[in-house]
């Protein structure tokens, strides 16, 4: 966290009051992806602001709505045919998504997987694995949430994404019972859970058997999706095509709003105002989100992104016993800390690299189940001479 209150911020750097100006590896976590006041996203919403503000879409409707769910039915993966609905926060997008995988399924069960994180609302919290600070004392939570083994290369003795799969699908057969499964939620890369990269063939197998057993599969792409990953959303790495994908964060330009897209006799089964809110795709996030999504196609911010991971590789491929991974796939990457000589977490070490990074003027975030994981969330248009400077920072300070 800054520690002093931000005046001004921009695509790669934020001001404070006092004018000292920190490198961003955060992007207000996977937010300003686009950066801080992108001009297009500033003109928008500034035109937008003098139309007007707010009509409820279910009161009296308007174009930028549509044509926001126009695009992420056109940008997310699969070609069956589409529907999409929008919302303000990314746990409001979770809960519909559950909403509308339990009205189609006529089923109670969710599956949730190790070190998932999915908000903090009452259904979220379930959702999320980790206790502290996210669940303690805040229950008692919603039933019918079942976790199941998460594939964690580190840290499931490198099972195979085939053999993860198997070890994941037993528990649900097992514990909850296909039939009574109305979807399996997850994340394609874990965010809060530590960046957490399932082995390959992970993710399919799941995908494979939720359709096999009519569950609905969903992925949660608040975090990965709109380009963060070096594509417009981390399912298209394997090649996965979700029923349902829950979108948030770098969708609006820092903006709040977040969208539900997927399988049109998904969404399509839920009565007429069964699903909505009084904000939800509010006029002025919905100009915000469309010329968030102008400029990643013509900056083509996908691209940046796998630009972004191969200088984050280049610049970390050469550290101390004491990281014991870099994983991530584009602007979205991560470095595990534990005690030398095995995998036992090093919360303290990762703590202190975090701080001194700040002391230095770098923004970083830790995360992880263990608190063990700094994670790189830079803005995808940030300089490469920000880029290289905010890199030659956490060098130095994983070396002190
Ligand atoms: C941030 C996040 C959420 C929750 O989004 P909010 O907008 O904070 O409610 C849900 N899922 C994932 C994967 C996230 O990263």
């Amino acid at each position: 966290m800054v520690s002093a209150y931000v005046d001004h911020a921009a695509g790669g750097t934020l001001t404070d009051v006092d004018g000292r100006e920190w490198i961003d590896f955060a992007s207000g976590i996977a937010v300003t992806s686009v950066g801080n006041s992108a001009p297009r996203v500033v003109e928008a919403v500034r035109a937008q602001v003098e139309r007007f503000t707010h009509t409820c879409f279910m009161v009296a409707p308007y174009e930028s709505y549509v044509a926001v769910c126009e695009q992420l039915i056109a940008l997310t993966p699969g070609s069956f045919e589409k529907r999409a609905a929008l919302f303000n926060s990314g746990a409001e997008a979770v809960e519909n998504a559950v909403k509308i995988a339990r009205h189609a399924t006529g089923r109670p069960a969710v599956v949730v997987f190790d070190h998932a994180y999915h908000g903090r609302t009452n259904l979220t919290m379930a959702l999320t694995a980790k206790n502290m600070p996210y669940k303690h004392r805040f229950g008692p939570f919603a039933p019918e949430v079942y976790r199941a083994p998460m594939s964690y290369p580190l840290r499931d003795g490198g099972l195979s994404g085939a053999e993860a799969a198997r070890r994941a699908i037993d528990v649900i057969e097992k514990q909850v019972g296909g039939s009574n499964v109305a979807a399996v939620l997850i994340e394609p890369i874990q965010g809060e859970g530590g960046f957490v990269v399932p082995a390959p063939g992970f993710l399919p197998a799941i995908a494979a058997w939720a359709r096999a057993n009519g569950a609905v599969f969903v992925a949660d792409e608040i975090q990965t999706g709109f380009a963060r990953t070096g594509q417009w959303f981390a399912s298209e790495h394997e090649a996965v095509e979700p029923d349902l994908i829950t979108t948030a964060k770098g969708m609006g330009g820092g903006l709040p709003i977040a969208g539900v897209a997927g399988r049109a006799e998904l969404m399509d089964a839920v009565h007429a105002g069964g699903l909505g809110g009084t904000y939800g795709g509010n006029p002025v996030a919905c100009a915000a989100a469309l010329a968030a999504v102008e400029t990643i196609r013509e900056l083509d911010l996908c691209a940046a992104a796998q630009r972004i991971e191969t200088a984050i590789r280049g610049a970390l491929s050469d550290l101390d016993p004491g990281v014991a991974e870099l994983r991530g796939r584009g602007a979205m990457m991560a470095i595990e800390l534990v005690l030398p000589g095995g995998t036992e977490p090093d919360p303290t070490r990762t703590a202190a690299v975090s701080k001194t990074c700040h002391d230095a003027g770098l923004l970083t975030l830790t995360c992880g189940t263990y608190g063990n994981v700094l994670r790189f969330l830079p803005p995808l248009v940030i300089s490469d001479e920000h880029l290289g400077r905010g890199l030659g920072i956490l060098r130095d300070a994983l070396r002190t």
